[in-house]
């Protein structure tokens, strides 16, 4: 069974988002548990907690296909001590959000070498945030998002998110979330070569380690190494590549979420994709 919705606001609080996410017909769904584009939000209250869980329930929507996702701010690859120490506590509060919302998932980005060091010192950075925070949290897994490799971000490559699971301690709390758009404009042809890009996937990370997928077209071209999502089947990802998607059993089970820019379309795209399988 395919579990699909859209990164939803939560904005007037976490508890706003699983009745925006029943709203569109998703039986899955993504959030921010704070402003993702401040360093420090206050504490989660009781109240938002209880009822973040009660509306969560009458929903039906299951921690295992809910994927926050961390601020934007946080870079775990960060090649200075200071930006890195301040990263990592960020990260941190970000996991033991999760813990209190009852949350299993929590999907970042890896990071950024800002030039400064290389790819690979960059990982490992990643690799020992991941595990000092692990460390200090239980119940929720790190999910690292692939990038398009924009900039200096780490992560456009599958080598890279295996070489940062080689050295994670804890390998039934690390995972992997493919976003479409991403893997696209990093190289992957999805529509040409689908099974290609699938094979190389489970070679090199493995289906094993994927918690979660971000649905989304895209408006630049393949290995363009930009990040612009498109709505589904307005981009340059072919509708071919969602058909084929949908009915592929090794996405079942995991949240499958749109991050795509017209959120007055998310009720039909899910209507859509639905209409695929
Ligand atoms: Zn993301
Ligand atoms: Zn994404």
């Amino acid at each position: 069974m395919k579990y699909v919705g859209a990164h939803v606001s939560a904005s007037g609080g976490v508890e706003s988002a699983p009745l925006h996410a029943q709203a569109i017909g998703a039986n899955a769904f993504a959030l921010f548990t704070k402003n993702q584009r401040q360093w420090v939000s206050k504490p989660l209250t009781a109240e938002s907690i209880r009822l973040f869980g009660e509306r969560c329930a009458a929903s039906g929507i299951l921690p295992q296909h809910i994927l926050p996702h961390d601020s934007y701010l946080i870079n775990l690859g960060h090649p200075d001590d200071e930006g890195l120490a301040k990263s990592r506590a960020a990260f941190l509060d970000e996991m033991q959000r999760c813990e209190q919302l009852g949350l299993k998932l929590l999907n970042f980005h890896p990071g950024s070498h800002l030039k400064q060091i290389s790819v690979e010192q960059c990982l490992d950075r990643v690799a020992q945030s991941i595990n000092w925070a692990l460390e200090q949290t239980s119940g929720v897994t790190a999910v690292i998002e692939n990038t398009a490799g924009q900039g200096s971000n780490v992560g456009n490559e599958f080598w890279q998110l295996r070489y940062i699971i080689d050295r994670v301690e804890d390998k039934s709390r690390v995972g992997v979330c493919l976003d479409t758009c991403h893997t696209f404009t990093s190289g992957y042809d999805l529509v040409g070569a689908y099974d290609l890009v699938f094979d190389d996937f489970a070679r090199t990370v493995g289906f094993e380690y994927l918690r979660g997928i971000h649905l989304n077209d895209s408006k630049k071209a393949l290995a363009s190494r930009v990040d612009r999502h498109d709505s589904i089947g307005k981009g340059l990802i072919d509708i071919d590549f969602f058909r084929r998607f949908m009915r592929d059993d090794r996405f079942n089970n995991m949240p499958i979420i749109l991050e795509t820019p017209d959120e007055t379309l998310w009720a039909e795209e899910i209507a859509l994709l639905r209409s695929f399988e």
